[in-house]
C-alpha cells in the first residue's frame, strides 16, 4: 500500500542519521551566546498577525507575500512566525524584562515559516539561531554582536565568509534619502515591477532590495544612503568600523545592503558565503532603535541578528567540514537463553545508569544477527552471556576495534571493571 501522504513542499525531515549535526551546531551556538552573557528565550510558534505587520513592516516581501496567516475558529488572525525578532520583542514588553535592568540579552533557536518559492537553501519551514540585545545604544554593542557571529563561524571551522556592512541611518537622515530615492526611481516608473511601483511612495528603500533583474539593474546606480547620513549616524558607523578594525574583523562596506525588514536603523550587516554556486546569505542583522517604541514600549535602542541553520549546514557541507559523529553504542550485550537474557537486561540498565550507552536485543534476533547488528551500530564493546557465563559469573568483553578480549565479572563488580577497561582503552586514546 502506498503511504497516504508526503511532507509538505518546502519542509524537511531531520533524520536520525543527520540529527547529530544539528545537535553539534546548536551546542556551539548556545555556548557562544552564553560566553557573551545571553540567556535563552522561547516564544510561541504563532503570534497575532498585527505583530509582524507592525514590526517586520507592511511593505516588506515577508509581510506582503510570505506569511502563513490564518483565521482561528474564534475569528482571530494568527501568523506562524516568519522570523524571531518580533516575538522576542513582544515577549520583552509583555513581561517587562527591560524593567529588570539593561541591557537585556536573549538568544533563541526557532523554526520559521515563509511562503516562498522552495529551492536549494530556501525552505518554507526553516530554522534560525538569533540573538537580540535591548537597551544598548553604543556602537560597541554593534561591534560585539558582529564579533560574536564571526566567532561562531570560526568555531565551526567555516571559511570564506564575507561580512557586508552598511548603515541605513535613522528616521532623520532617512527622510532626505527617501526623497532622493523617490526622485531617482521616479524617472524609471515605466520599467519598474508592480511591487516596486506600489512601494515607491511609502517605502522607496524597499526598491533597493528587489530581486527582479530590471529593478536590481536600475537600483545599481541609485543614490547611496551613506551620502545622506546625519552626523550622529555617521559617527556611530565610524565607531563600529574602527572597533571591527581593532578586532581584526574584515568587512566590506556595501551601501546596497538595506535588509528585507523595515525595523532596521543605523548598522545593518550580512554574512555571505561565496563558496557555493551562487552567493548565499547565511546571516542577517542590524540595529533597530525604533522597533520597541513602535510596538508600544519605551524608547529602547536595540539590535540583533539571525543565522539560517539550513544554510549554515549547507555551507559546512560544501566546505567539507566534518562534524564529529557521537558514539552510538558503548556496549552491546548478547544474552543466550532466558536467564542470560535477564542478566543482559539488568547489565545494560546498570551501564545506562552510569551514563554510558548500552543495548541488548529487543527484537528476538539470534547470536549471529545480533553481532551483525552490534557492528552496524558501531558498538565499542560486545559481550556474550550464556549459561556457562551465568554460572561462572564471568564473561568475555570484546573490544570491537582491536578484536582483543578480556575477562570481566558479570556480578556486582561488572560496572567498575567495565569502566576501568573503557577508560584505559578509549579515554586515554582521546587525551
Ligand atoms: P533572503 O534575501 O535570502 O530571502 P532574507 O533577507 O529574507 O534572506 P532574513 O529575514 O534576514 O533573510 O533571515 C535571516 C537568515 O535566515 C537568512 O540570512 C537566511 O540564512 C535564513 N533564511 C531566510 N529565509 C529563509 C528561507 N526561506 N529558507 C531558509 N533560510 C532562510
Ligand atoms: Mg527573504
Amino acid at each position: 500500500m502506498a503511504i497516504i501522504t508526503q511532507r509538505v513542499k518546502g519542509t524537511e525531515d531531520i533524520l536520525p542519521k543527520d540529527s547529530y549535526k544539528w545537535q553539534f551546531i546548536e551546542e556551539i551556538l548556545r555556548k557562544e551566546a552564553k560566553y557573551y552573557g545571553f540567556k535563552e528565550i522561547r516564544t510561541p510558534v504563532f503570534e497575532h498577525t498585527e505583530l509582524f505587520c507592525r514590526s517586520v513592516g507592511d511593505t516588506t516581501d515577508v509581510v506582503q507575500k510570505e506569511m502563513y496567516t490564518f483565521v482561528t475558529k474564534g475569528d482571530v488572525s494568527i501568523t506562524l512566525r516568519p522570523e524571531g525578532t518580533a516575538g522576542a520583542a513582544r515577549a520583552l514588553l509583555e513581561n517587562a524584562l527591560h524593567n529588570d535592568g539593561l541591557p537585556v540579552k536573549v538568544d533563541y533557536i526557532t523554526s520559521c515559516y515563509r511562503y516562498e518559492k522552495a529551492e536549494k537553501g530556501r525552505l518554507r519551514e526553516f530554522h534560525q539561531f538569533g540573538m537580540e540585545v535591548y537597551g544598548a545604544a553604543l556602537p560597541v554593542a554593534d561591534a560585539e554582536l558582529i564579533c560574536c557571529v564571526d566567532s561562531i563561524f570560526k568555531r565551526l571551522g567555516i571559511k570564506n565568509i564575507k561580512l557586508e556592512l552598511n548603515s541605513i541611518g535613522c528616521p532623520t537622515c532617512r527622510a532626505k534619502y527617501q526623497e532622493a530615492l523617490r526622485e531617482y526611481f521616479g524617472a524609471y516608473k515605466s520599467q519598474l515591477c508592480g511591487t516596486c511601483l506600489s512601494r515607491l511612495q511609502k517605502n522607496p528603500m524597499r526598491l533597493l532590495d528587489c530581486k527582479s533583474e530590471v529593478c536590481s539593474k536600475i537600483a545599481e546606480k541609485a543614490p547611496t544612503v551613506l551620502e545622506y547620513l546625519c552626523e550622529e549616524c555617521k559617527e556611530h558607523f565610524d565607531s563600529v568600523k574602527s572597533m571591527l578594525d581593532s578586532a581584526g574583523i574584515e568587512y566590506n562596506v556595501n551601501p546596497n545592503i538595506v535588509r528585507g525588514l523595515d525595523y532596521y536603523t543605523k548598522t545593518v550587516f550580512e554574512f555571505v558565503s561565496t563558496d557555493l554556486d551562487s552567493k548565499v546569505t547565511v546571516c542577517g542583522g542590524g540595529r533597530y532603535d525604533g522597533l520597541i517604541e513602535e510596538l508600544g514600549g519605551p524608547h529602547l535602542p536595540s539590535l540583533g541578528y539571525a543565522i539560517g541553520l539550513e544554510r549554515l549546514l549547507m555551507i559546512m557541507e560544501a566546505q567539507g567540514i566534518e562534524i564529529p559523529k557521537p558514539s552510538s553504542c558503548d556496549i552491546y550485550i548478547v544474552g543466550l537463553g532466558d536467564k542470560a537474557q535477564l542478566k543482559a537486561f539488568e547489565l545494560v540498565k546498570s551501564v545506562r545508569a552510569a551514563s554510558l550507552t548500552a543495548e541488548s536485543d529487543i527484537v528476538g534476533r539470534g547470536l549471529k544477527a545480533q553481532m551483525k547488528y552490534a557492528n552496524k551500530i558501531g558498538a565499542k564493546y560486545t559481550m556474550v552471556i550464556g549459561d556457562d557465563e551465568i554460572s561462572n559469573n564471568k564473561a568475555k568483553l570484546r573490544n570491537m576495534l582491536s578484536g582483543e578480549e578480556k575477562e570481566i565479572s558479570i556480578n556486582d563488580n561488572f560496572l567498575e571493571e567495565f569502566d576501568n577497561i573503557y577508560i584505559n582503552e578509549y579515554i586515554d586514546v582521546l587525551v
